[in-house]
């Protein structure tokens, strides 16, 4: 499983442990969660969508 792979910042090494195996320090997850970013496009297009057919007499 990919998706739960962490980093240390300190020596930008790869692991699965919440805790670096060579310095001991927490890992953080590289990816930084965008989930909030295309959501936000998507109301936008769906805005435009709607506005579209209205101007087509569709409404
Ligand atoms: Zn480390």
């Amino acid at each position: 499983m990919a998706e739960h792979i962490r980093k240390c910042v300190d020596d930008q090494g790869y692991t699965l442990e919440k805790n670096c195996p060579i310095c001991g320090k927490e890992t953080i997850l590289p990816r930084p969660p965008k989930f909030s970013l295309p959501d936000k496009y998507a109301s936008l297009r769906r805005e435009s969508k709607k506005t579209g057919l209205q101007e087509k007499g569709l409404f």
